[in-house]
């Protein structure tokens, strides 16, 4: 865990001498990195300050309700509006990711620009692509660590029923509604913060959790039933899901998100992966029980990164010769396995 008081000072004197501050989400945005950008904008607002937000596309349907969220500019919907908002920051803030190439295509414009660049996030080995980079793994989201910098800076714990929803959604969010990732006692005295603030639970985990199409469900059947392969010698399982798949489900942006976590819960599968055609490339998404390095994996061989136990990675083949590679790459890497139980 990091010392979060060897950064304040500089947090907080950046924060009071900016005018125009732009709060940037990850491309595909999550529950924490949205979670994490709307906290902060809302302690921005009740601090009085001119603040923007902007996310390199779209945002998944199950976050659009959260308090702010309409306020997202999307930079690939509307390229003149969001460079117009870059130029004019003179401070950026980047959230929960540790490269540029996660800015998408607004990656050359933040880039290019001359604000002062804050990066808060909480993935391994940040790249140095701003001025000041507040990185802490041991932090379960990058919602907790926005937390308690604001309360650092702050002086006291800072509150309010906005800001309390879009914490509450970051958290839950990227520990699995508290299954996995690296929540501590911490976490659950924010969280204890949170419901004595007044948050609803049941109201927020129902749009987060239970807030399906039809379509949906009957998707993440046929991926368990048709598309999972269980590999039991490598403790390994995965799922498949190509184009057609998709489309034989009338797919929307989001559907498959939590599919990757389901085969983890067979007995002995300590890793789990799950592909999805694209375009012009397969998309991987990787989860891993215990030691097993799934970002040490995704960056070796699939050109991504991540948590130890949650990471992703890109291929540019056809579906099958991705699988067929990554069977190849599972096997030589079957030592890795050896010590888990
Ligand atoms: P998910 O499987 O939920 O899309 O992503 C899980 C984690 O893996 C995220 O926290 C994200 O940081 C990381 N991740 C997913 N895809 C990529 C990728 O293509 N590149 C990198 N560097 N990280 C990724
Ligand atoms: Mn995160």
């Amino acid at each position: 865990m990091i010392d979060l008081s060897k950064y304040t000072k500089e947090l907080s004197k950046l924060f009071s001498s900016a005018e125009n501050i732009l709060i940037i989400s990850h491309i595909n945005p999550d529950g924490d990195s949205v979670g994490a950008q709307l906290a902060l904008y809302h302690y921005f607002k009740a601090n009085g300050k001119n603040v923007s937000l902007m996310a390199p596309n779209n945002l998944q349907e199950f976050l659009k309700w959260m308090d702010g969220a309409e306020q997202i500019n999307i930079f690939i919907k509307d390229r003149k509006k969001n460079k117009l908002l870059i130029e004019r920051a003179d401070l950026i803030v980047m959230l929960d990711f540790n490269q540029s190439g996660r800015l998408g295509e607004a990656e050359d414009s933040v880039t290019a620009s001359n604000a002062k660049k804050v990066v808060i996030d909480h993935h391994l080995d940040p790249e140095n692509f701003a001025d000041l980079i507040i990185s802490d793994p041991a932090k379960c989201s990058t919602s907790e660590l926005v937390h308690e910098l604001i309360c650092e800076i702050n002086g006291a714990k800072f509150m309010n029923r906005s800001y309390a929803e879009a914490l509450y959604v970051g958290i839950i969010t990227d520990t699995g509604n508290f299954e996995h990732g690296s929540y501590s006692s911490r976490t659950f005295r924010i969280v204890a913060d949170l419901l004595d603030s007044g948050i609803i639970k049941e109201k927020i985990i129902n749009l987060i959790y239970n807030n399906f199409s039809s379509d949906r469900i009957r998707l993440q059947g046929f991926a368990l039933n048709q598309r999972m392969v269980v590999i039991p010698e490598f403790r390994t399982a995965y799922i498949y899901l190509s184009k057609n798949d998709l489309k034989e489900y009338n797919h929307v942006k989001g559907d498959t998100e939590g599919f990757v976590n389901m085969p983890l819960s067979i007995k002995g599968i300590n890793f789990s992966a799950l592909f999805i055609e694209k375009d012009n490339f397969i998309k991987l998404s990787f989860r891993s029980k215990g030691q097993f390095p799934s970002n040490e994996f995704a960056s070796l061989y699939f050109s991504g990164g991540g948590h130890m136990n949650a990471s992703g990675g890109e291929f540019n083949d056809t579906l099958d010769n991705t699988i067929a590679y990554f069977l190849k790459v599972l096997k030589e890497n079957v030592w890795r396995f050896e010590n888990q139980s």
